[in-house]
């Protein structure tokens, strides 16, 4: 690898697909810039506080199964925040949440509490567990299940545990229906969770920490919006306001409306998947004083699904002191997560108009949220997590076998794998190691 260091690389976006693509490459020795737009780095990666409150603005967690956010959390030296995150979650039947925790127990919890029928949990377990998985943190490896969408595959399968089990993951955890997303996508996610065995975790100040460090170790441009980004015979250059600077390589890594508006020269295949859709969602973190820590359906439960048969506005929540006591300082932190369909109406109104619709939704699980409500933050993300209809692992899979060595412009981000950070970093190591490999 002897010409790497020779090699300048510029990335396009600071959220977590940009930052592990430039810690990678940097490791390596090679000149590399980051650029990103906004005034700080993470995207959807972010922290605020407010009166002691930790506020997530988007990722709320870190699985035991991410390998590659752990290895960077240690590397970094960042492991003593990690926070396991109580194991208890709850999901809504009949208007009333059963508690399960994440682990060995799961099913037996799925059982007793009334969730699903012997039959239908033995048909989920027997479904999902003779499938062979491919790596959770690469979609592109998940093709060969990319045939049919979610909701035909498991209900004839799965009876009701496709409704309790299957569709409150893909509501809350994707942020969309099960009718648009391919199996592909679910049974990733599955495997994501180890069917119901992992271990959730946080990091005590905050999951922006995580960007910031990754950061530090990198030479970040903020307030640097990229305009264009054109390939020449020697390289590309990448044209800012007043200024155009030249790599031999440029990371793509933003969201995939920005990315096809920023490289309208892209081929067919990556006009494509610059074409991905994306899930919206409003969030609301309501800090109140009272808390629902003694109430025995919601004890130690930091993770709220509301399946369809229950859901009106909200499809999930987290209660932030079950995550780590730390993060609120009294009373209690709820972070509501609105439906995306219903999200995709709400973004225009104004905050206390959100924050009316929500509250009386949220008090049939949470009595007294209303009335002991401290602030309530709302975000509105318009491009909250990329759709996996059939077909997009296939693209994916196409993408990675079909970039001829040398490839100018690389694309990174989740919408190039799966919607969690886990993959978005899986997507920067994969362009950082087609260039080391491209320089060889
Ligand atoms: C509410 C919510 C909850 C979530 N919870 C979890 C979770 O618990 N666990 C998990 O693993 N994942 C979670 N995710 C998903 C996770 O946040 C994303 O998958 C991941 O952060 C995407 O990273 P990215 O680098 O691909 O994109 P982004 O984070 O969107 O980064 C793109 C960057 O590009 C920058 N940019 C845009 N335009 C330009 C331009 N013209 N020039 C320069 N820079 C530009 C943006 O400002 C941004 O910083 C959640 C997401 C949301 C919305």
């Amino acid at each position: 690898m002897g010409s790497v260091p020779n090699k300048k690389v510029i990335v396009v976006g600071a959220g977590m697909a940009g930052l592990a693509t430039a810690f990678r490459l940097r490791q390596a020795g090679v000149e590399v810039t980051v650029l990103e737009s906004s005034h700080r780095v993470g995207g959807r990666v972010a922290t605020d506080s407010r009166d002691g409150y930790v506020i997530e603005r988007g990722a709320q967690l870190i699985s035991s199964t991410y390998k590659n956010a752990l290895g960077l959390v240690k590397e970094l030296g960042i492991k003593s925040e990690l926070k396991p995150t109580s194991p208890w979650l709850a999901i809504v039947k009949d208007n009333v949440p059963r508690r399960l925790p994440s682990g060995a127990t799961f099913p037996i919890y799925a059982l007793t509490s009334g969730l699903v029928s012997v039959a239908d949990l033995g048909r989920f377990i027997w479904h999902t567990t003779k499938l062979r998985w491919p790596p959770v943190d690469n979609y592109a490896a998940w093709s060969e299940y990319d045939d049919e969408d979610t909701a035909s595959w498991c209900k004839p399968r799965m009876g009701r545990a496709t409704d309790y089990l299957v569709e409150p993951l893909v509501a809350g955890g994707l942020l969309v229906a099960m009718e648009e997303t391919s199996r592909a996508m679910t049974l990733a996610t599955l495997a994501l969770t180890d069917n119901g065995r992992t271990r959730e975790m946080t990091l005590s100040r905050g999951m922006g920490t995580l960007p910031e460090a990754l950061a530090s170790r990198v030479n970040v441009k903020l307030e640097a919006p990229v305009q264009i980004i054109e390939v020449g015979e020697n390289g590309v250059s990448v044209q800012l306001s007043g200024e155009r600077l030249h790599a031999d390589h440029v990371v793509l890594a933003t969201t995939a409306n920005i990315a096809s508006r920023l490289y309208p020269g892209g081929d067919e295949l990556e006009r494509k998947l610059m074409a991905t859709e994306y899930a919206s969602t409003v969030r609301i973190s309501l800090a109140t004083s009272r808390n629902w820590r003694d109430d025995p359906i919601l004890k130690n439960v930091w993770g709220f699904l509301i399946p369809r048969p229950d859901r009106k506005l909200v499809v999930s929540a987290t209660i932030e002191s079950a995550k780590d006591p730390g993060r609120v300082p009294d009373g209690e932190m709820l972070n509501l997560i609105v439906d995306s369909k219903v999200a995709s109406a709400m973004l225009d109104l104004p905050d206390e108009r959100i924050v009316d619709a929500v509250l009386p939704d949220i008090e049939r699980y949470f009595h007294g949220a209303t009335s002991t409500r401290r602030f309530a933050q709302v975000g509105r993300l318009p491009q909250a997590l990329p759709k996996s209809p059939v077909g997009r692992s296939r693209d994916l899979a196409a993408y990675r076998s079909s970039r001829p060595r040398g490839q100018r412009v690389l694309l990174a981000g989740d919408y190039m794998g799966m919607p969690h950070f886990e993959s978005a970093v899986e997507t920067g190591m994969w362009c950082a190691n087609r260039i080391l490999g491209a320089s060889a």
